[in-house]
């Protein structure tokens, strides 16, 4: 289970560090121009500990490893909370040997939580919640209504493909991008985006794995 946890990690910090240039360029339009060099320094670097991890590490120590070097390297408002959401994840993973759909949702409503409490924004104040929290329910519905998992990772996608268009409708009430007051507006935000990303890892990687890639 460990190698798997290691290629899932794997596959979300390198979709980070190949949209780099977008996400700082989304950042430039709204924020201070740094969200890609910023997620793609912390994910370089986790790359770079979770490839050297013992290999019995578990699951959750493996979203520890990770939320620890999120806080410790990225900066800017998303480390401290990508990090917290690691953490929170690492947290709910304890005991857990699988990451089955069950298991994922646990994990997932931790990491989600995590980012409320350490931001203390809501959906609507055009952040990475924007995405990370309809994706989130789009994916408990559809497990619910007996989807594979990888068909509910594929519906969560969705969701947060629609949570990225939606931050172009609204006004930042938070964060960096909230001293632009309206001129926020139309413009889509980067952590909604980066959120986005790693969702879409996470989907395509279980994907190969159901496929035997
Ligand atoms: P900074 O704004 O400090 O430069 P980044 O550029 O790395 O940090 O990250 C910006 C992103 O962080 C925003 O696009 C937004 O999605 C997210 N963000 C900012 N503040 C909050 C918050 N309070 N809660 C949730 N997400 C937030
Ligand atoms: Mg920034």
């Amino acid at each position: 289970m460990s190698s798997f946890t290691v290629a899932a990690l794997e596959a979300v910090a390198d979709r980070i560090i190949q949209h780099k240039e977008l996400l700082t360029s989304l950042d430039a339009a709204i924020g201070d121009a740094d969200h890609g060099i910023n997620m793609a320094r912390g994910f370089e670097a986790v790359r770079v500990k979770i490839r050297a991890a013992a290999p019995e590490t578990d699951i959750s120590g493996l979203l520890k490893m990770t939320g620890m070097t999120l806080i410790s390297t990225v900066g800017g408002a998303s480390g401290p909370l990508y990090g917290t959401a690691f953490m929170r994840a690492a947290a709910a993973a304890q005991g857990k040997e699988t990451l089955d759909q069950e298991a994922i949702a646990q994990i997932w409503s931790a990491a989600l939580q995590g980012i409320k409490d350490r931001g203390k924004a809501s959906r609507g104040e055009k952040t990475m919640l924007d995405a990370m929290e309809p994706a989130y329910e789009a994916f408990v519905e559809a497990a619910k209504a007996e989807k594979s998992l990888v068909e509910s990772l594929e519906v969560a996608c969705e969701a947060a493909k629609e949570g990225i268009e939606f931050t172009k409708t609204i006004i930042a009430t938070k964060g960096r991008a909230s001293y632009l007051g309206e001129r926020s507006l139309g413009h889509q935000d980067p952590g909604a985006t980066s959120s986005y990303l790693m969702l879409a890892a996470l989907t395509e990687f279980f994907h190969n794995q159901q496929l035997g890639a």
